[in-house]
């Protein structure tokens, strides 16, 4: 990074931080409670440009690192890890534009995803195809100048209150290898895609992820990213390495969260004479909880600077996003028992951080699928 970029990423945590202070915690748990969008601070998050973060400067978006990109999602999901979904799979979307689409297209796209004019998220799986996404069974067949698509999603993020989603399709569905006839396209809202229901989730609540139908759906043939069919998947994938990144830093920031509230708590209740955290167990517990946030942001600090390297890193990414959404686990789990029977109400803000914590285990890969991923590069790059 040069200086300039220091300052600016300087300026930019700055103004963020004093963002989440005072227009979002103060309203975090009632959001979360009601399962209320937060459309006012979404046009705020607009407005400071969260939605280019990572879209370059010649399309209008901020071009920043993803490193520093990693740490804004950081400290956004110390305060509410919902509002990292609303900017992560958009800019999923908008990366596999910028990596993959032609000129076109990212002349088009990309100026309208910076500025959240176009929002949206990922569209992948499907009621009987989640890890094993060669299984899906949307199908998209040319027509004249149009894909015609028809299927069903779920699970997808952003898209209710979103106006566009990159949405994995079968072009060819005989291919062999499946993958060879899986392809991405640029949906945009419209005739024949249709939001069937919002999905009841036990946390990430307030940001929308619904079911979606598609019924003789046209998009225009100029929507395929690449403009080359079968290119789908890998497209996809390659944008996955930057979600896990996100996800782990995810991880970092409800890990921190968790610390940030046993840390407080447990210094103002007393339990026989003397605050808990002058108790040899809650010690224990607190050394080991600050001991994984910190060890989570130093491997997602390395995953991403691989990544903004250009480097291959599905390893580094799988082990960031494993042990960060790990330590976010268990980190809200003990700051909940630290915080005894409190911890059981939905009073305190680490209740939140239970319910929130187990998603980040799940999505972007599973952690079981992470740890085949680490274990396979481990094998790829030390042959014997
Ligand atoms: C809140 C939320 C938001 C989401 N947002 C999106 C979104 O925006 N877009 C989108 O496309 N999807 C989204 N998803 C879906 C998510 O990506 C999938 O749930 C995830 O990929 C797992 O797929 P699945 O649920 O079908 O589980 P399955 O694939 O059925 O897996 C079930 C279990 O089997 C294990 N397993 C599967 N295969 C293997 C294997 N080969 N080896 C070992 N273990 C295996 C898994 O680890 C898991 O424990 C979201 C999910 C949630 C809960």
């Amino acid at each position: 990074m040069t200086p300039q970029d220091h300052e600016q990423e300087a300026m930019i945590l700055d103004m963020l931080d004093r963002f989440l202070e005072t227009e979002v915690a103060p309203h975090v748990r009632k959001l979360d409670h009601d399962d209320i969008y937060p459309a006012e601070i979404v046009e705020k998050m607009k407005e400071m440009g969260l939605f280019g973060c990572i879209i370059s400067e010649d399309y209008g978006g901020l071009g920043l690192s993803t490193a520093t990109y990693a740490r804004i999602i950081t400290r956004i999901s110390r305060t509410w890890m919902s509002l990292s979904g609303i900017i992560n799979s958009h800019l999923i979307m908008a990366s596999a534009v910028q990596r993959h689409g032609t000129q076109a297209q990212k002349s088009l796209f990309l100026p309208r995803f910076a500025t959240g004019e176009l929002r949206g998220g990922i569209g992948l799986t499907e009621p009987d195809a989640g890890t094993d996404l060669q299984a899906i069974r949307t199908v998209a067949r040319k027509d004249g100048e149009d894909y015609v698509v028809n299927g069903a999603k779920t699970w997808i993020t952003n898209s209710g209150q979103g106006n566009c989603i990159a949405l994995l399709v079968k072009t060819d569905p005989d291919a062999q290898p499946r993958h060879r006839g899986m392809s991405l396209l640029l949906a945009e809202k419209g005739p024949g895609f249709q939001v069937t229901r919002k999905l009841e989730k036990l946390g990430y609540r307030g940001i929308d992820t619904c079911e979606l139908l598609f019924q003789d759906y046209r998009v225009p043939a100029d929507r395929l990213i690449g403009g080359v069919e079968g290119r789908g998947l890998q497209q996809i994938l390659s944008g996955l390495e930057l979600g896990r990144i996100n996800v782990a830093a995810r991880g970092v920031g409800v890990a921190q969260a968790a610390l940030d509230e046993a840390t407080a708590y447990s210094q103002i209740r007393k339990t026989f004479g003397k605050p808990i955290c002058e108790h040899q167990a809650i010690q224990l517990k607190l050394g080991e909880m600050a001991t994984r946030v910190e060890a989570a942001r130093l491997l997602v600090e390395s995953a991403a600077r691989a990544y903004d390297r250009g480097e291959r890193c599905d390893m580094e990414a799988g082990m960031a996003k494993y042990f960060a959404t790990e330590a976010a686990l268990e980190n809200a789990t003990e700051a909940m028992r630290i915080h005894g029977g409190y911890g059981y109400s939905k009073e305190y803000n680490v209740e939140r951080l239970y319910r929130d914590a187990p998603l980040l285990t799940i999505g972007e890969g599973t952690n079981e699928m992470q740890r085949i991923i680490i274990a396979r590069q481990l094998i790829e790059r030390n042959p014997v």
